[in-house]
């Protein structure tokens, strides 16, 4: 185990084996288990060579962030998704102890809002309680992953008397929340979860650890390629919700693009009106715009029956503080051991042996995986005897989505238009301009009529009057742009910002 601080001033951390007081360790000479493959840096910087400025009237930036959550090797993508055939309950039976020893956990173990913050931080505490039943207060209990989950679980188990080891594959806490102090942003940029959602027991906990957050109603404008600004039509939901209906009157479960197709919703007219957007163009953007980011699968691998259309009304407040304060507040009085990977997981009805790439193992009574669902689908972590039946057809069905985020500096917010639209307001919530009530300014930008590479760009920066957008890549999109060097990237990315830069002529 790495005894190396944490960089990003995480704190500290206890690390070495000798220090893990009561726990077996043993360091194995002759180890032949397989390296993993090393952490790639998550995010870059502006590139060092700057793409030529983009002649469709979108400046340069002046700094510029990346994650690629597919692409990392202790995350496989960003968050589980309903895939065809996935139900509420196979999330559940994932979550099942296993010999009584084993309890996986995690969001994609969450029935009711698998792939947020608040499924990670409910499953930690649901594992816990699991762990507190099964074993006796004073047991020694491994967690593996330091995220909002594992985190959580052995805040939990510490607090219930239990001796508890975190172990964490990276050299940095958090998972799948990460907050960047990115050079060329005043503000933290947040590579990975960015919204609180709903839940009023994260907002606080968020708040206790003193992680600031802004109310966000979203305000979504469409834009068209020629940069006219359109209002948005049902036209896109009402498909969806057709081959919704369409899809629970069926025997099995498909996908939502065949419900789209089987229901009669589609073909939709692809003549454009008089701003050159067709009835089709709008379910299109509704899938590009809605779809994509929410699940980041494409519509022939999402559930139609289980698909949450809804998801963005909860996205709760947006994170302006830095959300890492969150994770290292509930790291404090906890063990934990970074740069750990766990390649194998033994256990038997009366303990767990975990074998980490260093060649090291250990031993524990019991043990909390929170290990991402995208890491579970692959081999790279051993169960012995495998795991029982109901939990691999779990892992098997549910899927993992690939989101990553890009954040982007300018040197003024070119985006920001008089054009107000419609938001859903919160009852007593003032929109700042009493001569159209409900009319704001937009905070979710979005094209219609082509492809974009982005499937929506949040402006992150108008809560606080800075000129910075956060895009967010989803699905196929964000697996081809990934494998993009960072200038190639920008100018993507870039070229995707020419309506909101170009205006109608
Ligand atoms: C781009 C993006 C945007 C998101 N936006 C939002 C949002 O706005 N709102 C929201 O609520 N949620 C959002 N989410 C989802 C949210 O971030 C996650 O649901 C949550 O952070 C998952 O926590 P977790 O503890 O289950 O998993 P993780 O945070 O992934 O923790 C698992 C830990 O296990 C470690 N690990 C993996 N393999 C091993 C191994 N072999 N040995 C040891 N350790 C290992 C990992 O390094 C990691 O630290 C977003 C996620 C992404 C990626």
């Amino acid at each position: 185990m790495d005894s190396r601080a944490a960089p990003g001033g995480i704190g500290r951390r206890t690390f070495i084996a000798a220090s893990l007081s009561g726990f077996a360790t043993l360091a194995l000479a002759s180890c032949t288990w397989p390296e993993p493959s090393p952490s790639p840096l998550p995010s870059t910087a502006v590139p060092t060579t700057a793409p030529p400025t983009p002649t469709n009237g979108v400046p340069l930036p002046t700094a510029m962030r990346r994650s690629r959550w597919g692409a990392e090797p202790f995350s496989r993508g960003a968050f589980s998704f309903d895939s065809v055939g996935s139900t509420p309950q196979l999330r559940r039976a994932l979550s099942e102890p296993v010999e009584e020893r084993l309890v996986i956990a995690g969001e994609a173990t969450d029935p009711d809002r698998p792939g947020t913050l608040e499924a990670a931080r409910a499953s930690g505490i649901r594992a816990a309680a699991d762990i507190a039943r099964l074993g006796t207060a004073g047991e020694r209990v491994a967690v593996i992953g330091a995220g909002l989950a594992g985190l959580t679980a052995a805040r939990e188990l510490v607090d219930a008397g239990f001796e508890v080891v975190v172990l964490e594959a990276r050299d940095r806490l958090g998972g799948r929340i990460h907050s960047t102090d990115a050079s060329g942003f005043d503000t933290p940029v947040e590579l990975g979860g960015v919204f609180t959602g709903d839940d009023e027991a994260v907002i606080d906990a968020l708040h206790e650890a003193s992680v600031d957050t802004v109310p966000f109603t979203a305000a979504v404008s469409a834009t068209t390629a020629a940069g006219l600004g359109v209002p948005i039509p049902t036209t896109g939901p009402d498909a969806i919700a057709i081959a919704q209906e369409w899809a629970a009157t069926q025997p099995h479960d498909v996908s939502l693009a065949a419900a789209l197709t089987g229901s009669g919703a589609t073909p939709l007219s692809a003549v454009p009106d008089a701003a050159g957007v067709s009835q089709a163009d709008w379910l299109a953007h509704t899938i590009n715009s809605g779809v994509a980011p929410s699940t980041g699968a494409i519509t022939s691998a999402v559930s139609a029956s289980q698909y949450d259309a809804n998801r963005v009304d909860r996205l709760g407040d947006l994170v302006t503080g830095r959300l890492s304060d969150f994770v290292d507040a509930l790291a404090e009085p906890l063990e934990i051991a970074v740069s750990s990977v766990v390649t194998s997981i033994a256990y038997t009805d009366r303990r767990v042996s975990l074998r980490l790439d260093s060649g090291e193992s250990l031993t524990a009574d019991r043990a909390v995986v929170t290990i991402p669902l995208g890491v579970l689908k692959t081999d790279t972590v051993r169960f012995s005897p495998a795991l029982p039946l109901m939990h691999q057809r779990a892992i098997s069905l549910l899927g993992m989505g690939v989101v990553d985020t890009v954040w982007l500096r300018f040197d003024e917010a070119f985006w920001r238009t008089d054009d107000a639209v419609a938001a859903d307001l919160p009852d007593g919530e003032l929109d700042g301009d009493p001569d159209s009530p409900g009319l704001v300014t937009p905070n979710v930008l979005t094209v219609v009529g082509e492809l974009s590479p982005v499937a929506t760009w949040i402006d992150v920066g108008l809560a606080t009057g800075e000129p910075i957008l956060m895009g967010l890549i989803a699905a196929a999109q964000a697996t081809r742009l990934e494998a993009l060097d960072d200038p190639s990237f920008q100018a993507e990315v870039l070229e995707a910002l020419a309506p909101f830069a170009t205006g109608p002529d």
